[in-house]
């Protein structure tokens, strides 16, 4: 379309756990990396938005699950931050197949697969109109990719952050439990922190929310949200204010 993009600069979060077929043993399914990429090239066809991508590891690895059996937190969250390179490259890589261009920055040195993450760097790259992946998280334990989302987000000046998860929004119960769970089209920071609204941790909330960002909940699952995402259009869970 013609009309003018909502966001200039984006950035997309993806659950690890969304990389992975439902009932399979592979931790990164091909069929689905491909499906991404795919959209992703559709919504930036326009040309018009910037993009940054960050990607969890749950589909590998959750430091928080491996020190609640007594390892030590900070290395089971480094195995955490290696996975995220793993998706990271593997997204990378269906990305260029597909023709966007893409560079992956990593949080942890790792020069011979990956650039490190700088941030002038990276703001060039996006300039540029290539894909940045932020891999390996923050670069430090006990935070989430959700929070590394929130990052660099507001150090790369992003007008919005997009989840895109398995669920399509935040409720205001387990909607898993409760049958009469009620999904908000539009929910403010203050009541996602203060009602700990699970959809995200509070770390990730309260930087947007600090940096005037919004964050747009949405279901990875259903085929076509991340272009309508990157459109503009209204879809899951819009948290503002
Ligand atoms: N992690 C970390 N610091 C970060 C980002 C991630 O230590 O800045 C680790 C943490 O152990 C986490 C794991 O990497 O459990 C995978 O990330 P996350 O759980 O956010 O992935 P997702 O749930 O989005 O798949």
């Amino acid at each position: 379309s013609s009309s003018p993009p909502r966001y200039k600069r984006a950035i997309l979060k993806l659950s690890g756990e969304a990389l992975r077929e439902p009932g399979s043993t592979d931790n990164i399914s091909p069929e689905i990396v491909e499906r991404i990429a795919r959209e992703v090239r559709e919504a930036l066809a326009p040309g018009d938005v910037q993009l940054g991508i960050v990607v969890g590891g749950g589909n590998f690895w959750r430091g928080a699950s491996a020190s609640a059996r007594g390892m030590d937190r900070a290395t089971a969250d480094y195995v955490g931050m290696l996975a995220t390179v793993m998706n990271s490259l593997a997204l990378q890589g269906s990305l260029e197949h597909h023709g966007v261009p893409c560079v992956v920055q990593s949080a942890i040195e790792m020069k011979n697969v990956a650039e490190t993450f700088i941030r002038r760097k990276a703001e060039r790259h996006l300039n540029e109109g290539r894909v940045v992946i932020f891999a390996a998280g923050t670069g430090s334990p006990f935070f989430s990719t959700d929070t590394t989302a929130a990052l660099r987000a507001s150090e790369m000046s992003a007008n919005v952050v997009f989840k895109a998860t398995m669920v399509d929004g935040v409720y205001d119960s387990d909607p898993k439990k409760n049958p009469n769970a009620k999904k908000f089209s539009r929910v403010s920071f203050h009541d996602c922190i203060s009602k700990q609204f699970k959809v995200m941790d509070a770390t990730a909330f309260s930087l947007c929310m600090d940096n005037h960002i919004p964050i747009v909940i949405f279901d990875l699952g259903e085929v076509g949200n991340i272009t309508r995402a990157l459109r503009g259009e209204s879809i899951g869970t819009l948290v503002n204010g």
